[in-house]
């Protein structure tokens, strides 16, 4: 099951703004809008993985009115993002789980370099440049990091199973940790790397047994078993912890 036949449902007008901000309690919210084709009045929902606050109209509809009702409901918006996890924001002082351990970010405005770890009394995922970069650059680092370690787990994988992976790809998918496609291509969510690394590699058997079995059955899991047997703990911390790792990277509202 994909979000397909959603998506075709929605769609906005090409003048039209993507997002509109409105303001609660002086808080900025950033409000995304959209069509829909069946929709028959305003409503409004919050992708919990992304914090994203999105806004759904009719399509006949009027952006002021779909503001009016965005800034009437400012109170609930603001109340839902509060039950969330707490965002995470790239910043100096913000911790940060590297292969599952934390790092304390530490932005070195003068240093050389790019992004770097140290270990003092406790490890430091260092930054150098303007403070505006910080959080581009932390990003970056964990996408690199994470295409590295998920690029040699997959390939161990493949090399157990017999079979060749084509490339892997890493994503910011808020969906899915993973995904692969018929043409051998496997994809991944770059906050795999934030996970420990037994996580990142019971990802990795998955999506590589996929390029045998195109499903969820019983020899497909034998065949993650085999090149994973530790997949239940995997699978447990995912359950447990998955949602969590969306927290990081994410701004507060803006005051
Ligand atoms: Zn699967």
């Amino acid at each position: 099951m994909g979000p397909m036949p959603q998506r075709a449902l929605l769609y906005r007008r090409p003048s039209e703004p993507s997002a509109i901000n409105i303001v609660f309690d002086r808080a900025v919210y950033l409000v995304r809008v959209r069509r829909h084709r069946q929709a028959r009045r305003y409503t409004l929902r919050i992708h919990s993985a992304t914090r994203e606050v999105l806004l759904t109209m009719p399509p006949r509809g009027s952006l002021r009115q779909a503001r009016e009702f965005a800034e009437k409901h400012g109170g609930w918006i603001a109340a839902r993002l509060d039950r969330l996890p707490q965002p995470a924001p790239f910043a100096h002082g913000t911790l940060v789980p590297v292969r599952g351990v934390d790092h304390r970010i530490a932005h070195r405005p003068s240093a050389r370099g790019t992004v770097w770890i140290e270990e003092t009394h406790e490890r430091l995922l260092c930054v150098a440049g303007e403070a505006p970069h910080v959080a581009r650059r932390v990003r970056d680092f964990l996408k690199h990091e994470a295409k590295n370690d998920l690029e040699a787990a997959s390939r161990k994988a493949a090399a157990t199973l017999g079979v060749t992976v084509r490339r892997v790809s890493i994503r910011d998918q808020s969906s899915r940790w993973g995904s692969c496609s018929t043409t051998g291509v496997l994809s991944y969510s770059w906050r795999l790397i934030l996970a420990p690394p037994f996580v990142l590699d019971y990802l990795a058997a998955h999506e590589v047994a996929h390029l045998i079995e195109m499903n969820h059955s019983r020899r497909f899991w034998r065949l993650v078993e085999h090149i994973c047997p530790d997949l239940t703990r995997a699978k447990t911390w995912l359950d447990v912890n998955g949602s969590n790792l969306h927290r990081y990277g994410q701004q507060h509202a803006r005051r």
